[in-house]
């Protein structure tokens, strides 16, 4: 049986200084970001996904990267786009990853469940017992539409019921993680407090239940750089990032254990410096998945873009 999606990796990151740079871990999570095509255009979204993008993983590619995940066999395989789902070569992925024993995780943005082609996602998840992390920005309709367009909550809504239905939410091996992210310019309230308002008000208006709650704060740049530019934002709210940073929370930094890789195989330390351009090493071209195995990643430090000039200009 595969690991489930609490197994830890054999290698966790350790504590870093602030001062210092920060350096990879052991690999723990595979991170394939299958292409930018999406059935939503979110204000907030950080890849400029949207129903008009045409970028998607070729066949070669998937061939390689599958190739890689039999050979590698990364304890999590997180798949995300765009919708990753609606990419041909998903399902091909998922099954490919369970069989060789990894995790599997869907960036799902639940609407995407009543997409045509789609009604029977939910079951395909729930019997490869992929782990679904879904985004619901809200538990009210008003600021859900307002993020990700009108009728969105509702599309939402009937994608939590499905899920439910089939056990996500209910049962252990079937995880449905929500993820929380604000409005506009401000930041996440304390998760804890958050997660039990999500889960009343899911309860009370609809009988829906779930694992967990994320909450996220937005990060400054590309489609939600702009949106809080145009609005006179931008300045205010890199002040309150800044603000709030904590050095505690290094130790537990994604881009430590995690591998981004894009559609064309190219790799990145997170998703966002997939999307900001800046790859694994800092210097263009980056490397493909194929170039690499996962011990040559500990150890190499993180490539970093300044929340500054050099994320408001093109990367280089
Ligand atoms: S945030 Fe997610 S659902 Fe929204 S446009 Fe981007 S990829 Fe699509």
């Amino acid at each position: 049986m595969p690991p489930r999606l609490t197994d830890r990796a054999a290698s966790e990151p350790s504590a870093v200084p602030w001062t210092e740079a920060v350096r990879r871990g052991g690999l723990r999570t595979l991170q394939l970001n299958l292409g930018r095509l999406c059935n939503l255009a979110c204000l907030h979204c950080h890849v400029e996904a949207g129903p008009q993008r045409r970028e998607k993983i070729a066949p070669e590619v998937l061939g390689r990267v599958s190739a890689w995940i039999v050979r590698h066999r990364p304890p999590v395989v997180d798949l995300t786009g765009g919708a990753p789902e609606l990419i041909s070569g998903f399902r091909e992925l998922v099954t490919v990853a369970r069989r060789a024993g990894c995790s599997v995780l869907d960036r799902c943005n639940l609407a995407v469940l009543d997409e045509p082609g789609q009604e029977d996602l939910h079951t395909f998840l729930a019997a490869h017992e992929v782990g679904v992390v879904a985004s619901l920005p809200c538990y009210l309709r008003e600021n859900v539409d307002a993020q990700r367009g009108r009728g969105t909550y509702d599309r939402s809504i009937a994608g939590l019921r499905k899920l439910n239905g089939v056990g996500y939410g209910r049962q252990p091996e079937l995880p449905l993680h929500l993820v929380y992210n604000p409005l506009g310019a401000s930041l996440p309230p304390p998760q804890p407090l958050l997660e039990g308002d999500y889960r009343t008000r899911l309860w009370d208006d609809w009988s829906i239940e779930f694992t967990s709650l994320w909450c996220l704060a937005n990060v400054p740049i590309r489609r939600f750089r702009r949106y809080l530019q145009v609005r006179g934002e931008l300045g205010d709210y890199e002040a309150k990032l800044a603000a709030a940073y904590n050095p505690e929370t290094l130790v537990g930094l994604m881009c430590r254990s995690t591998l981004s890789v894009d559609h064309e195989g190219r790799l990145y330390d997170c998703d966002f410096n997939l999307a900001l351009g800046v790859p694994l090493g800092g210097a263009r071209p980056g490397p493909h998945l194929w170039d690499i195995s996962p011990t040559d990643l500990t150890n190499r430090p993180v490539a970093m873009a300044s929340a500054g000039p050099r994320a408001r200009s093109r990367p280089p």
